[in-house]
């Protein structure tokens, strides 16, 4: 059973859920150095989120997820973005701004998320530069790797407001958010600084949110945020 959110949700749940799913890589509109990562990391079919979302993503929906830890979510947002950015190319030297963000609520999940944006971004050529970004730990090493800005940071919320008011990253440029884990970030009493941060994104931007649970503080966001959305709802009912 399909998690139920609104009657509009619903509906929009049953058109992505009649959608032909794909069950080859090679129809999901990815370049060839990510069909080769795939091939290498043995990926052989993916995953119902991947192959919904991955064309989606491509065709720069707004996409809102919800589905559960080890559904392959993370490949299904990464894998798409990693293309929009190596198909837009190298970055502009010499600023501090960010391509893609993905706010997440852990360090955990910040240093796993960037691990995986490494992993499926190991072909492509220039390298994009990755960053984890987080509380905890000295903000100098943070601060020297932002140098130059960077394509994908993972942050968590907190860190990152500092990072932005000692000018270490600027979020003026950012193409592509990613709210992963949305439900536990609000939860965990983030709702300020995502605030904070959100205001400081730019208005045109290509938005993820990704949600196990969508109780109302989640669909606020969801409606403030999103930009007629595509979505994919897999989550099992517990
Ligand atoms: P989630 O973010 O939902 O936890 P991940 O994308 O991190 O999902 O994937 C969970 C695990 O499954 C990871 O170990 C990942 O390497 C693996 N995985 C993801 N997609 C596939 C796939 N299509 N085929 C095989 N393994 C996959
Ligand atoms: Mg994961």
């Amino acid at each position: 059973m399909t998690q139920p959110v609104t009657s509009t949700d619903k509906a929009a749940t049953q058109a992505v859920a009649t959608a032909t799913t794909h069950s080859d890589f090679t129809q999901l509109g990815l370049i060839p150095e990510l069909l080769e990562t795939l091939k290498l990391l043995s990926y052989a079919t993916p995953t119902p989120i991947q192959s919904h979302m991955i064309p989606a993503v491509i065709a720069g929906k707004d996409v809102l997820g919800g589905a559960k830890t080890g559904s392959g979510k993370t490949a299904a947002f990464a894998l798409p973005i990693i293309q929009k950015l190596a198909k837009a190319g190298p970055r502009k030297a010499g600023s501090q701004s960010v391509s893609c963000l993905v706010l997440v609520p852990t360090r955990e999940l910040a240093q796993q998320v960037s691990d995986s944006f490494m992993r499926y971004s190991q072909l492509i050529k220039p390298n994009l530069k990755t960053l984890a970004v987080y509380g905890g730990v000295s903000t100098n090493a943070q601060m020297q790797s932002l140098r130059g800005g960077a394509d994908i940071v993972v942050a968590t919320p907190g860190r990152l407001i500092d990072l932005i008011s000692s000018n270490a990253i600027k979020l003026d440029k950012t193409q592509t958010l990613v709210l992963d884990e949305a439900d536990r970030m609000l939860s965990l009493g983030f709702t300020e600084e995502l605030n904070e941060l959100l205001a400081k994104l730019p208005k045109a931007k290509q938005t993820l949110l990704f949600s196990a649970t969508f109780p109302e503080e989640v669909r606020e966001l969801t409606s403030s945020l999103l930009n007629d959305p595509v979505e994919v709802q897999l989550q099992e009912q517990e």
